[in-house]
Formats: structure tokens, sequence, C-alpha cells
């Protein structure tokens, strides 16, 4: 079944009469969505002719994008990138997922390793210098994770003169450092190599965001989630900086899934399994 969105894209193609190639998809999963239904030259049409589609993701955070035992990762960030890829014809199984842990996302974008990410990627305007975002397609926000026993750390009014732990080149490491000069900064590549130094009490606490670290609770019963979220952290698709027709297409991607169910069905099937199902935030298409 074709798309609206593929309808509508090739509307826009025939009117201005364009012979895009009809490269038909035969994974499945993605109907008969062809090359041709969007715009020639397009980033659509360029994926959807291709086959195929890199998505950079997060390998080791529960719900949002963990590989699991099969190779293959999971999370609510994974779903997303299955959506945009089934509305380019492209199906599960031809989607190759990269591995982008915080520091390197603006240059895998901008060098060409993947097509897109979704990976818990806060929308800003630092970022915004090298890449475009489509979204937000949902709203976190910082928060701190401890092991169950500490009873010095109830919030963030409680991390002056301790070890806290983070991603080098994420927004929670920025906003500590700028914002909470008399805590000390760990910085690690990803946040589950915070999990040990944790445990060894070599950091007092982690701080991500909450539904990263709602995650990391879920799984290991000796950890909590600690105080209310102090940040705004809206997530975005990271896409080529001013690729602004596919921008657009896939914040409509997001507009028609918030109507359809499908957000909340993927919501429902990863980080809804432990978290409360939300409210679809408005796409901001700045
Ligand atoms: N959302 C924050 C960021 O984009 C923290 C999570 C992460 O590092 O992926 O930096």
């Amino acid at each position: 079944m074709r798309t609206r969105l593929a309808r509508v894209a090739a509307l826009g193609a025939a009117a201005m009469l364009a012979l895009g190639a009809c490269a038909s998809n035969n994974g499945g999963g993605g109907g008969d969505v062809e090359a041709g239904d969007f715009p020639e030259g397009s980033t659509m049409a360029k994926l959807a002719e291709a086959g195929t589609i890199t998505i950079g993701t997060k390998f080791d955070q529960p719900l949002f994008g963990l590989v699991g035992p099969d190779g293959v990762p999971e999370g609510f960030d994974v779903e997303i990138g299955k959506i945009i890829a089934s509305e380019l014809g492209i199906a599960e199984g031809d989607i190759k997922w990269e591995e982008t842990v915080s520091s390197v996302r603006e240059d895998a974008i901008a060098n060409g390793t993947v097509d897109i990410i979704v990976a818990t990627y806060t929308i800003n305007d630092t970022r915004k210098e090298k890449v475009s975002f489509a979204g937000p397609y949902y709203v976190a926000g910082q928060s701190l994770l401890t092991l169950k026993e500490n009873t010095d750390i109830q919030g963030v009014d409680d991390i002056a003169g301790k070890k806290i732990c983070t991603v080098s080149g994420s927004t929670p490491e920025q906003n500590l450092l700028e914002n909470y000069p008399d805590a000390e900064v760990v910085p690690f590549g990803a946040y589950s190599d915070c999990l040990e130094p944790l445990r060894n009490k070599q950091v007092d606490a982690i701080s991500t965001d909450n539904v990263i670290l709602a995650g990391f609770a879920a799984d290991n019963d000796d950890l909590e989630v600690r105080g209310e979220q102090f940040t705004d952290e809206p997530y975005g698709i990271g896409l080529a900086k001013d690729d602004t027709d596919f921008r657009n297409w896939i914040n409509d991607v997001l507009e028609e899934i918030y109507e359809d169910g499908r957000w909340v069905e993927a919501w429902e099937k990863t980080a809804g399994t432990v978290l409360p199902t939300p409210e679809p935030p408005a796409v901001d298409r700045y």
C-alpha cells in the first residue's frame, strides 16, 4: 500500500515532470514506495533508490537503543528509525545500524558515515551549526542515577564536591561543566562505561537524560534515579545540515505517526514498558 506521504511527494514530482528511476524495493515492510514517488534528486529519492539507509543510534542504552543478543539494536529510537526507513520503502533488514556515541554524532552526519541519527540526540543551537534536526519526537530531561544505598545525593542540589560520571560531547556534560562548577565531572565515551565506576565508588552518580537512567535502573536492582529533571532535552533526528526537503519530509512522517498511532505503538513496545506514555511533542519547523 502506498503511503499518504509517498503519494503527496509523488504529486509534487509529477507536477515537476520529474521522471525518477522506479526502483521498487523487494525487501517488504515498505509497501510499494518507489524512488519515483519522491522529488527527483531529493535525499528521499536517493535512499529509496538505494534500498538501504545507514542509521546512527546508541548500542548501550536500554529502552532507546540497545544491541540485543541477535546483534540488532532495540528501543524507541530504533523503532523511529525503522518507521522512517519503511516510509522510504526500505525494509528493516536493509537498514545498516551504526553505533554513534554522543561525541561523534555531528561528524558522522557531516562526513556521510550515516544518513540520519536517532540517538537520544538533543536539538540545540550549537549542534544546529553543523547538522539539521527534524523533530522533536520526544522531550527528556537531565537527571541523576546513584547506587540505591547512596543517601547523600537526592537531587541536583547535592552534587557539589561529588564525582559525576557522564559522556563526552553530551549536553549533560556541558550543563554540569557550565552550571555546576562545584561538581567534579568524570567523562567517559558511553553511559554504560559509567556503571562499573559507580559500583566501585570511583564516582558518586551518573548524570544524563532521565529516560536513559530509567533504562539502567530498570535493568539493575542496585541503581536508582534521584531527583527531578533539571533540563529539557528535546530529541531530534539529526540529518545533513540544510537538507530542508529531507527535514520537512521527516517532520511530515512524525506528524503522520503521531496521528495514526504508530508513535504510541513504538513507545509502548520499548520505553513504554518502563515509562508512562507521554503526549508526542509538536515538531519544530525552525
Ligand atoms: N540528550 C543528550 C545529548 O544529546 C544526552 C544523551 C546523549 O548523550 O545521547 O547529548
